[in-house]
């Protein structure tokens, strides 16, 4: 940046799965501001209170300035041979399958792509997943059983174009707020517009709900699989969508049932009347979206609520035309980037799929790469008690604190602990995970560095640097490939700047693709230095040489299955886990307005911090009453696996029996609140995502 001029970027919002664009002015004395891009489709110049305070999160304290090794400074040269060397031998000595590497939802696109074909293609393990695992997984493994591939198909606009949004384990007002406001917006100049939030508590988002459906945790399934009976019976069927574009409508028909009111308001604890209502309103409205987020994706049965959401709308043809279709909001900036590249340990590269030898084949010839991973890696929560077994002696994790964040956090650290080599790349020195770390090595943070994220409605968006890199911090991308090329890979890693992975990346989506996978960005593969650097907000897919066509996904057929017919899922209710005795109420965590993650940006602000000061747990006040516990007294929250000890919260938002903590707190900045090491590691089959919403627990007055 010119210090003698003030000057204006257009970058991305690094928080959550909106994407909002960004303008970020440096004025003549250095100092920066920011406000929303009026431009950006994603939030035409809104932003919330996270995104408006990005400005007061860019100093320097608590940055990670240098490479160490030990907690000592070091030369990048210095760490950099060693993590290349002690990769490289573990290899050689046990096998490419005992390294691993965990990344991260906030890492760019090209810092992902990197990573990916690191470890999948020059590796050969596939031993590489994210924090986006905690997060979407489900969305994943849903939209893949039912479409053949993981398409959203919708588009932000469907929600002010919609009669019915129904927002399901969403509390969007709080971890998406411009969309939520969007949806508001709309509400207002459409009078039709109804909104229905499904969701154990009654969250802020509620103060826009029609209907608030409070159903018992983790019971989903019987209230969707009892929609999908209620439309056949109500003659709400698009019986030539099923027949011309789906398989599988009978069976799962049949798993749903005749329409029982009475069993499934004893299911979801709902009554009879609200459910009624509810069902009445989805057949009578064709214009229906359904939006949902975590508190359908973490859960042991998350990817049969997925599919049990996408079969109604597959049932009654409600999809890819606007204003209609299911919806994932994913958590973080750049969760879809990740899932583009593959940076999932179940996935390849370019949405293709890592048990087809075609495509693996395909992947590594485009690579020309010495070896190809064969067979899925180890998902989060397996990875780590990989390491904890002694099987991963070798693990990077980048941009993720996994001792606060991941389920049975206090095993996770003992698991690093023991672990022979440990690299951590991070932008702060306030991760708990940096304590383990044998090598830790200095990212660029948001406004130093380039690249692109992909946000919840497929659409790429650049975060453009506008700082210079502070101390010896280096993009991810870089440090990634300084070790590649230490472990012998130069060719195949050789990048001059982000632009020219982002090329390789588009062109390998291109990449014998007729049509037959949805991820194809093949027309940005020419993009060069400049074109890059100016590209606009798109949504893919932008197949080269082909016109842009309807952004939307599906409205007449054209799934990513073999026979291009979507499945129906016939997906059975099965009763929520049993409580112990003695943990007799359910742990339900999340997220607060105002902060991100494990805080290491948010915290750097009084102004997010004073929304929530402190970590709290929300209980029922009948609940409160039964263990003698008063308003914002302490209260002890315990699992087999930890505890923590936080203020309580009473409140009836809570439903009884239920109890929220925020996920937000760790070590750094309170002692007592790391709530993860509470959560149980408990995942969903299918898609390996932790059940981060249902930990039976004790409660008790402290
Ligand atoms: Fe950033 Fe999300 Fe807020 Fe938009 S809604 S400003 S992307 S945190």
């Amino acid at each position: 940046t010119d210090p003698a001029q003030a000057s204006t970027i257009k970058t991305t919002c690094p928080y959550c799965g909106v994407g909002c664009g960004v303008l970020a002015t440096t004025a003549a004395d250095g100092s920066v501001s920011v406000k929303g891009d009026p431009e950006h489709p994603a939030n035409f110049g809104r932003l919330c209170s996270k995104g408006s305070a990005l400005a007061e999160t860019l100093s320097l304290d608590d940055r990670l300035l240098y490479p160490q090794i030990n907690g000592k400074r070091e030369s990048w040269d210095t760490a950099l041979d060693l993590v290349a060397d002690r990769f490289a031998q573990t290899i050689a000595e046990h096998g490419p399958d005992s390294v691993a590497f965990y990344v991260s939802g906030q890492i760019l696109t090209e810092d992902y792509y990197v990573a990916n074909k690191l470890m999948k293609g020059f590796i050969g393990s596939a031993n590489i997943d994210t924090n986006s695992r905690l997060c979407m997984a489900s969305s994943v493994a849903g939209h893949r059983r039912a479409f053949g591939s993981d398409t959203v198909p919708g588009t932000y606009e469907d929600l002010e174009k919609a009669d019915l949004v129904v927002l399901v384990g969403s509390n969007l007002a709080w971890c998406h707020p411009v969309i939520f406001q969007r949806i508001e917006a709309a509400k207002a100049t459409n009078p039709a517009l109804r909104v229905v939030v499904i969701d154990p508590r009654r969250t802020a988002t509620c103060e826009l709900a029609d209907l608030h459906l409070g159903l018992k945790p983790d019971t989903d399934v019987a209230l969707f699989n009892g929609l999908l009976a209620y439309l056949a019976e109500a003659d709400c069927l698009d019986q030539s969508y099923i027949d011309q574009y789906t398989n599988g409508f009978d069976g799962a028909l049949a798993k749903a049932g005749p329409v029982d009111m009475a069993k499934i308001a004893g299911q979801t604890g709902l009554s009879a009347q609200d459910i009624a209502l509810f069902y009445t309103m989805v057949a009578r409205t064709e214009k229906t979206v359904t939006v949902y987020s975590q508190g359908v994706n973490q859960s042991v049965v998350g990817t049969d609520k997925v599919n049990a959401i996408i079969n109604t709308h597959l049932a009654t043809g409600r999809i890819g035309r606007a204003g209609m279709g299911p919806f994932s909001i994913t958590g973080q900036p750049n969760a879809m980037g990740g899932r583009e590249v593959g940076g999932l340990a179940n996935m390849l590269a370019a949405h293709m799929a890592i048990e087809n030898p075609d495509h693996r084949e395909l992947v590594q010839s485009f690579w020309q790469s010495p070896s190809m991973a064969t067979r899925q890696g180890l998902k989060a929560v397996d990875m780590f008690r990989a390491v904890g077994e002694g099987r991963i002696k070798a693990i990077w994790i980048m941009a993720t604190n996994p001792v606060d964040s991941l389920p049975d956090a206090d095993d996770v650290a003992m698991a690093l602990k023991a672990c022979p080599f440990v690299v951590v790349s991070d932008v702060s020195t306030a991760v708990d995970t940096l304590a383990y770390a044998d090598v830790a090595l200095p990212g660029a943070a948001w406004g130093e560095k380039d690249g692109t994220v992909t946000n919840s409605e497929r659409r790429i968006s650049r975060q453009r640097g506008f700082l210079d890199l502070p101390g010896e911090t280096r993009p991810d991308w870089w440090a990634l490939c300084e070790v590649a090329k230490r472990m012998g890979f130069a060719e195949r890693f050789d990048y001059a700047d982000a632009s020219e992975i982002f090329a390789e990346h588009a062109s390998l989506s291109a990449h014998d693709n007729d049509g037959q996978r949805d991820f194809d960005i093949g027309g940005l593969a020419d993009l060069g230095r400049s074109g890059y650097q100016d590209l606009d907000p798109v949504q893919w897919p932008v197949r080269a040489g082909q016109p842009r066509r309807d952004s939307r996904f599906f409205a007449g057929g054209g799934y990513f299955t073999p026979d291009r017919k979507a499945n129906f899922i016939a997906v059975e209710a099965v009763a929520p886990r049993k409580r112990e005795r003695t943990y007799p109420f359910v742990l339900n965590t999340g997220r607060v307005r105002d902060h991100w993650h494990t805080m290491t940006r948010t915290g750097k602000t009084a102004r997010l911090s004073a929304h929530m000061a402190e970590p709290y747990a929300e209980i029922h006040p009948d609940d409160a009453a039964s263990i003698g516990l008063a308003d914002a007294e302490l209260v002890e929250v315990k699992s087999p696996h930890g505890r923590v000890v936080v203020r309580a919260l009473v409140s009836d938002k809570a439903q009884k029996g239920s109890v929220f903590v925020p996920l937000h707190w760790t070590d750094q900045f309170a002692s007592t609140g790391r709530v993860d090491a509470v959560v149980a590691p408990e995942t969903d089959p299918v898609s390996g995502q932790p059940g981060s919403k249902f930990t039976p627990v004790a409660l008790s007055r402290v």
